[in-house]
């Protein structure tokens, strides 16, 4: 059996970035309101905000609105407005994944009608991969898409589907009707650009613990797609969702989320804390640290058009592990009741992050599934 190895290639961030950085925090400043105990709050008007300032499809060709700047720039914008708890989710899959996966896999009529509109922070995709028995099975997606005249007619359910009930775009993943798949299991899997306003599409909310409306079941009930809006090629799904969810897997977002909790822990601490807190806020810290290495490393590879798919694999895995860990240890140095209303900075973020912290490692692919790809990767398996 031959074992490889993980490539984590150290990356130095370049110069430039230091002044991206002052200006990327000015404008945490100016909007200093609209930051939250956690990021991803889904705000339009910041989303335009954003995109006025180039920090939406950064990295894209600027026939596209893109800015051209590299991936490493990118992360410095993207780790500035998740650390400061900016509400970033209403752009955030389109420019991280939905955006990319038309740029490999579209045509140029859907590259020059939906690129640009993601650009300037106008067009919000969801995700519409889980099923009610299909969330880590994804080749188990029971949705079908059956060809008729000018398109395709689909019909099924997708759940979990975030933000599925503001988004303009899902990118759904399906399969084909009348594709054999006794030999292959992942035979017709294939991707559509739909509209979310079109006939057939009906969305309903699904509360989290904390009473709020973030994701949803849609229901597909003869679902006409016109042919133009059919993404990469008929039974490629299962290779172009693979790419989509490296770009899924890999970022900041895997481990700040609860960076917020981290600062309001280390105030209360204050300057002379005692030795076991300190202890345990340092071991945090060094943990972090570690990880925004890995992470920027996967920017790296980004960076040179390498695929990244087991590097980023072990972010998300280790990544949530620590952002899971944050609320707990907080909890042992400073227990306090949860309150979400409380005035006190450090028991509503900490109560909102305790709520929070069981979706970290079942969003994006669970624990288990990810292991199961590092295990693959490392040639375990
Ligand atoms: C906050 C949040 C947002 C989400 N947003 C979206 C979205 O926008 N779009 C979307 O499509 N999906 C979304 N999801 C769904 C998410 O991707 C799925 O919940 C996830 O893939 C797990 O699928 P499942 O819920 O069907 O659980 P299951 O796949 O049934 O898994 C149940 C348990 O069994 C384990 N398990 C399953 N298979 C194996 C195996 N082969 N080996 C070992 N263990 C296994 C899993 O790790 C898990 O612990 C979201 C989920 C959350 C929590």
């Amino acid at each position: 059996m031959t074992v490889q190895a993980f490539r984590f290639d150290p990356v130095r961030l370049p110069p430039e970035t230091e002044l991206l950085r002052e200006d990327v925090r000015d404008f945490i400043a100016d909007n200093r309101a609209l930051m939250q105990p956690l990021p991803m709050g889904y705000s339009p008007e910041f989303s335009e905000k954003m995109a006025q300032k180039g920090w939406v499809a950064m990295t894209w060709p600027k026939k596209w609105g893109g800015r051209e700047r590299s991936a490493l720039e990118r992360y410095v914008v993207l780790e500035e407005m998740l650390a400061a708890g900016a509400p970033v989710g209403a752009h955030w899959v389109a420019d991280r994944q939905s955006g990319p996966n038309i740029m490999r896999f579209g045509t140029q009529e859907q590259q020059d009608f939906f690129l640009p509109q993601i650009a300037a922070g106008k067009m919000y995709f969801c995700i519409g991969m889980s099923e009610p028995n299909s969330g880590s099975d994804l080749a188990g997606t029971t949705t079908r898409a059956t060809k008729v005249q000018g398109g395709y007619v689909v019909n099924g359910t997708k759940l979990w589907t975030s933000n599925a009930h503001r988004a303009t775009t899902m990118i759904l993943f399906c399969r084909l009707a009348g594709v054999d798949q006794e030999i292959d299991r992942k035979a017709g899997a294939t991707q559509f650009l739909v509209d979310m306003k079109s006939p057939g599409i009906e969305v309903r909310p699904v509360y989290n613990m904390l009473g709020e409306h973030h994701f949803n079941e849609v229901f597909l009930t003869d679902l006409f797609v016109p042919s133009d809006r059919l993404l990469g090629q008929e039974g490629n799904g299962w290779k172009q969702v693979t790419s989509e969810l490296a770009f899924e897997r890999s970022g900041p977002e895997r481990f700040l989320i609860t960076f917020r909790l981290l600062v309001e822990l280390v105030r209360l601490a204050g300057p002379d804390p005692e030795p076991s807190v300190a202890v345990a806020i340092g071991r945090l810290s060094a943990h972090l640290a570690t990880l925004r290495r890995m992470s920027l490393s996967i920017a790296g590879m980004l960076e040179r058009d390498e695929n990244p798919n087991m590097e980023a694999a072990l972010v998300k895995d280790v990544g949530t592990k620590f952002d899971q860990e944050v609320p707990e240890v907080a909890r042992l140095l400073f227990p306090s009741e949860p309150e979400l209303g409380a005035l006190d900075a450090y028991v509503s973020v900490l109560s909102r992050t305790m709520m929070h912290a069981p979706r970290f490692s079942i969003q994006g692919g669970t624990r288990e599934i990810l292991r199961g790809i590092i295990a693959r990767g490392l040639g375990l398996r």
